[in-house]
């Protein structure tokens, strides 16, 4: 059974590192339209996960200047149009399906109440899956004022049933700069209620408070971050000595890496390919730049599916696991004529140079699936001589004088998540370790976490993934005594040390006393 105060549940605290964003770049006056400069980039990534029900009567009218109430005539909320509230009732019901992790930690604290007195302030995409997560702090006793981290993922019907169900959602799909901070505002913003805790997602919510409202800190007792970007911005804080709470990264869990990383990135490259290209996946020959989590992922589905892979890698034990996986590895240069698809996941720069783009041969897909769209050269791509045609959202054709065409998908931004969906299995993977994390930071005994970054203590991490084990009817063996001593560990767990976090997909030490060996 699950224990909400495990003295085990010692969080690690992990290294800075050293190229973290500046937090303190962030404007110093406290104006709206310097915080709108600061609007994350993250919050204005466009974001097609989220297929969003719009109705033709819905007017340009902006939801700030409509009044609407609830069938319980309360009016504490601010979406687009509360009429759509039963539409996004059935899309929170669909993904429930999928999120029985969440359902039954609803189940199993329904006595205890682990986040009663818990007062939420929440900025997150608002979507079916993020509904089920608000829903589930709110059975477990929160009370939630939750705004739209990205202002143009909100599915306005989903916002209209966490509004009717009385959650203070102040959200909806399209918002201006102006309206997202005004959103935030009116969460934060509140005469009689104050928050203690924060969930957030790329930071601007932290920025928020931490510009405007300072004094709302004292109250705090943990902040719940799940971006990279909003990580890095918390731990340039903290390096600054200016993190007043305790607070925890969501983004570097073992199994939020694992499944959004290899297993997320394994279904949605397809999915992403087929949506833009119709390309058939059979015989083709394709490059993966980088052979890291997120390129296994991307290998093994092409591999099924029939294609030729390559792979380029710079570490040779990834490039060693590549050959043991079955895969030719190579220069980009040595294949760059004959490929059909070139795919980025290296998390690094100019992988694909204007060189590599002049050198490959018509009709040559090029997409990336690392975070940022610096892993191809694209800016080199905008040159007088090379033509750019928009064939349809999110793929061009750059046509070169003697007519080939190589074609680019979402700019080369990050190919998933401009143009397929991420399953929601996935996300429940998350929303479980957002909920575990902030019930750990709420009832943490006084000095557990000082002011500083921490990860998950290992075994919540391990007890996200137990939740998710009855999907599958997947029985778990339990250790006996004997083999509990022979190994060293106690029979519920941790089952690994924390360093084995940075064991990737089939590599490493299986042995905790032993240091881990892969990548
Ligand atoms: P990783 O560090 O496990 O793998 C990256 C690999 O690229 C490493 O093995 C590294 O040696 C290799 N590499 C670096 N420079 C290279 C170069 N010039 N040529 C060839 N190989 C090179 O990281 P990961 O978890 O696989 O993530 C990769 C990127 O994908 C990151 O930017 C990450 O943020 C992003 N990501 C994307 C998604 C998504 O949904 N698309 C999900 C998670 C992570």
């Amino acid at each position: 059974s699950f224990c909400w105060d495990h003295p085990s549940f010692l969080a690690a605290q992990i290294q800075f590192a050293d190229d973290m964003q500046e937090f303190t770049k962030f404007p110093t006056k406290t104006g709206r339209r310097s915080l709108s400069r600061s609007i994350s980039q993250s919050s204005t990534d466009s974001y097609s996960s989220a297929a969003s029900y719009t109705d033709s009567s819905d007017d340009e009218v902006s939801p700030r200047e409509k009044q609407q109430t609830n069938s319980k005539g309360s009016s504490n909320f601010c979406v687009k149009n509360i009429k759509q509230a039963e539409f996004g009732r059935r899309e929170i019901e669909i993904a429930e399906q999928d999120m029985s992790a969440l359902i039954s930690l609803r189940k199993r604290a329904q006595g205890e109440k682990p986040l009663a007195g818990a007062k939420i302030v929440g900025c997150t995409h608002i979507t079916a899956q993020t509904a089920v997560l608000i829903e589930t702090l709110c059975a477990l006793g929160a009370q939630c004022r939750w705004s739209a981290c990205n202002i143009y993922s909100t599915q306005n019907e989903v916002a209209a049933a966490l509004a009717e169900a009385g959650v203070a959602v102040f959200a909806w799909k399209g918002e201006s700069e102006d309206d997202f901070w005004w959103c935030i505002d009116r969460c934060v913003n509140v005469d009689g209620w104050q928050a203690n805790m924060i969930l957030d997602d790329g930071g601007d919510l932290t920025h928020w408070v931490y510009k405007k409202y300072p004094n709302v800190f004292k109250k705090i007792r943990g902040i719940v971050e799940e971006s990279v970007t909003g990580v890095h911005r918390l731990y340039q804080l903290s390096k600054a000595g200016k993190l007043c709470v305790p607070a925890m990264n969501v983004n570097d869990s073992v199994t939020k890496q694992k499944f959004d990383n290899l297993y997320c990135c394994r279904e949605s490259i397809l999915d992403g390919l087929k949506r833009t290209t119709d390309v058939m996946f059979g015989g083709k020959q394709v490059v993966v730049c980088g052979y890291g989590e997120v390129g296994k992922g991307c290998c093994a589905a092409l591999k099924a599916l029939g294609a030729i892979v390559y792979v380029t890698e710079i570490d040779p034990i990834c490039a060693l696991q590549a050959c043991m996986d079955g895969f030719r590895v190579v220069k980009l240069s040595e294949v760059i004529r004959q490929v059909d698809v070139v795919i980025t996941c290296t998390g690094n720069k100019n992988v694909v140079t204007r060189e590599h783009l002049d050198r490959m041969k018509n009709s040559c897909i090029v997409c990336n699936m690392g975070h940022s769209n610096t892993e191809i050269d694209v800016t080199s791509l905008r040159t007088p001589e090379l033509t750019w045609e928009r064939v349809r959202s999110q793929v061009d054709h750059v046509i070169w004088p003697d007519g080939k065409r190589v074609v680019l998908l979402a700019e080369g931004r990050l190919l998933n998540l401009s143009c397929s969906t991420v399953p929601t299995f996935v996300l429940s993977i998350t929303a479980t370790t957002q909920a575990l994390a902030l019930i750990e930071l709420y009832n943490a005994p006084e000095g557990r976490y000082k002011q500083d970054v921490y990860l998950l203590p290992k075994k919540m991490d391990e007890y996200v993934a137990s939740l998710h084990l009855p999907s599958f009817d997947a029985h778990l063996t339990e250790l006996t005594d004997d083999q509990a001593k022979y190994l060293g560990l106690n029979k519920n767990g941790p089952f690994k040390p924390n360093y084995y976090r940075s064991v990737s997909a089939g590599a490493g030490s299986r042995w905790g006393h032993l240091p881990a060996l892969g990548q």
